[in-house]
C-alpha cells in the first residue's frame, strides 16, 4: 500500500468499516426555554394530569410546560383545552403529539401562539370545535397546527438551538451518522443560523417544511434564506404531508381501520393541489418529498404522477415518498415504473401490536421487503429513536410484519446507499469507493454477522467525514 508522507495509518485489525448513515427522514426541532414533559409511552390521559400538574407547580407560571405525548393521551377525547386550563391555569402548555400530526394546547398557549378562537382552518388542517359557538377546545389537527409549531419553535433562540444541534451532532458520531437530512419545524432561516453557530463536522440537509393558511399552501415559505455558512450544510428540498399515520388514525386507508370501522383517515388534500405541488417542483428544479403513508393517499400520489402532462421521468426530478406503510402489490410495480422513491422508517415496524389492531389480519402494512422485491429505490429514515443500528434491527427483523423483511446488506445498503440516492448524491456518497466522498463509519462489531440482539447495541469508533476523523472512540 502507498501511504503519503504526513498521511495517518489507522489499523482496522479486521473491523468492520461501512459508509457513514445517512439519515434520510428525521426531524429535530430544538426546544425553547421551558419544562420539557418527559416521554413516557404507558401514559393514559388521566395519568398525564399529574405529571402536568407537578411541572406546573415547581415552575414559575408562564414557563411553558411541553412534551412528546403517547397517542393513548393525544387522542383521548377529553384531552382538550378546557381540561389542560383546569391543571394549569397560569402555564402555556402544549402536547404534541407523538407522530406530529395532532397537538393540544390550552388557552394561555393559544393566546401566545396567536391562535384565535375565530380562526379559520388552513388548507390541509382543521381545528376541532365545539358547536354550537365554534369555539376551539384546543385539539389541532395536520396542517392547522404547522404555524403554531413553527412559532413555538422560532421561540428557541440561536444559542439554545446550537446547544440541541452540538449534542445531536456528538451522538450521530457516535452512531457513525455522516449526514441528516432534516425536516424541522424551526423555520429555515433560523435553523440554518442555529447549524452555522453550531459548526457541526457531519452533513445536514435542510427540508424545508413549509406551513399553509386559509388561503392555501404557503409555497414562498423559507425560499429565500441566504447561503449557509458551512460547506457541509445544504438547503435543498421541499415536504408536504398528504396524510396522517395509522398511529392516530388519519392515514387514509380508503377503508375503516380494523380497530376503528368509522374511521377512514383523511388525505389533507386535493389530487389538484398536488398535482400543483408537482409542477412547482419541476419548476424549481428541487426536489419533492411527500409523505403518503395510507392506501389511498398512495393511490393518489400516483395518479397524478401518471397523469401529469408532459410525462416526467419522476426519478430524474429526485422525486420521493415518504413512508409508504400501505403499499400494495398493484401500486408497487406501478410505482416502479414511474420511478418513485420511498423512504420507508423501520423505527416503527416495533410497533407490533398497534400495526395489528388498526389494520386486522389478512391485509398488507408497513411494506418494506416487497418494495425492494419490486426493483423499487428505498432509502431508511429514523423518523423516531436516531440510532441507526436499531433501524437495521428493525429493517432486518420486522416485528410488525417479518415477512417484510430484508437482510442486512439490503438494509445497510438502503440507509446509506439509497439515502444518497434520495438526495441525488448517488455519485459522490453512501459508498467505499474511489472518487466518493470519504464519509465512514468503523464499527464496534460486525453488523453482518452479529447475532440480531446484538444490533442495536453497536456504535461507531471511529467516524470519519470528508477525510476528517471526526470521532474515535474513547474505548477501542
Ligand atoms: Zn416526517
Amino acid at each position: 500500500m502507498q501511504v503519503r508522507p504526513g498521511a495517518r495509518v489507522v489499523e482496522l485489525a479486521g473491523r468492520t468499516v461501512i459508509p457513514g448513515f445517512n439519515d434520510a427522514h428525521m426531524h429535530h426541532t430544538p426546544d425553547p426555554t421551558g419544562v420539557r414533559l418527559p416521554i413516557d409511552h404507558s401514559l393514559s390521559w388521566d395519568e398525564a394530569h399529574a405529571r402536568i400538574a407537578e411541572a406546573c407547580a415547581a415552575a414559575p407560571p408562564g414557563t411553558w410546560i411541553f412534551g412528546t405525548m403517547s397517542e393513548a393521551v393525544t387522542n383521548a377525547r377529553d384531552a382538550t383545552r378546557t381540561v389542560l386550563d383546569r391543571i394549569a391555569p397560569k402555564h402555556p402548555v402544549i402536547l404534541l403529539g407523538i407522530t406530529n400530526h395532532t397537538n393540544v394546547v390550552n388557552t394561555e398557549a393559544m393566546r401566545r401562539l396567536g391562535i384565535d378562537d375565530r380562526a379559520p382552518d388552513p388548507v390541509g388542517g382543521w381545528f376541532e370545535r365545539v358547536p354550537p359557538y365554534g369555539r376551539l377546545n384546543g385539539r389541532i389537527h395536520e396542517y392547522a397546527q404547522w404555524a403554531p409549531q413553527r412559532c413555538f419553535a422560532s421561540m428557541a433562540s440561536v444559542e439554545e438551538g446550537a446547544a440541541s444541534l452540538r449534542t445531536l451532532g456528538a451522538e450521530c458520531l457516535r452512531l457513525g451518522i455522516t449526514t441528516l437530512q432534516n425536516m424541522s419545524w424551526t423555520p429555515v432561516r433560523r435553523y440554518v443560523q442555529m447549524l452555522d453557530a453550531a459548526a457541526l463536522p457531519i452533513r445536514v440537509r435542510v427540508i424545508r417544511f413549509p406551513p399553509s393558511g386559509p388561503a392555501g399552501r404557503l409555497v414562498h415559505e423559507d425560499i429565500d434564506v441566504g447561503a449557509p455558512a458551512s460547506p457541509l450544510v445544504t438547503v435543498e428540498g421541499t415536504k408536504w404531508i398528504l396524510d396522517g399515520t395509522w398511529v392516530e388514525r388519519g392515514a387514509a386507508l380508503g377503508r375503516g381501520y380494523a380497530d376503528a370501522p368509522w374511521q377512514t383517515g383523511r388525505e389533507n388534500f386535493s389530487r389538484a393541489e398536488i398535482m400543483q405541488m408537482l409542477a412547482e417542483s419541476l419548476r424549481s428544479g428541487e426536489h419533492l418529498l411527500l409523505h403518503a403513508i395510507g392506501t389511498a393517499t398512495i393511490e393518489s400520489v400516483l395518479c397524478c404522477l401518471e397523469a401529469f402532462e408532459p410525462p416526467v421521468d419522476w426519478k430524474q426530478s429526485g422525486f420521493r415518498l415518504e413512508h409508504g406503510d400501505g403499499f400494495t402489490d398493484v401500486q408497487m410495480p406501478r410505482a416502479r415504473r414511474l420511478g418513485v422513491l420511498v423512504v420507508q422508517n423501520p423505527s416503527h415496524f416495533v410497533l407490533a401490536g398497534q400495526y395489528a389492531s388498526r389494520f386486522g389480519t389478512g391485509t398488507r402494512y408497513a411494506s418494506f421487503g416487497s418494495l425492494f422485491a419490486n426493483g423499487m429505490d428505498v432509502a431508511i429514515g429514523s423518523d423516531g429513536p436516531l440510532n441507526p443500528f436499531l433501524g437495521i434491527w428493525a429493517a432486518t427483523t420486522h416485528p410488525a410484519n417479518p415477512e417484510e423483511a430484508v437482510d442486512r446488506e439490503t438494509a445497510v445498503a438502503a440507509y446509506t446507499w439509497g439515502s444518497a440516492v434520495a438526495e441525488g448524491l448517488q455519485a459522490e456518497k453512501g459508498r467505499l469507493a474511489p472518487g466518493y466522498l470519504a464519509d465512514l463509519a468503523v464499527l464496534s462489531a460486525d453488523i453482518f454477522s452479529v447475532p440480531a440482539e446484538r444490533l442495536p447495541g453497536i456504535e461507531s469508533q471511529l467516524t470519519m467525514v470528508d477525510g476528517r476523523i471526526a470521532y474515535e472512540s474513547p474505548v477501542r
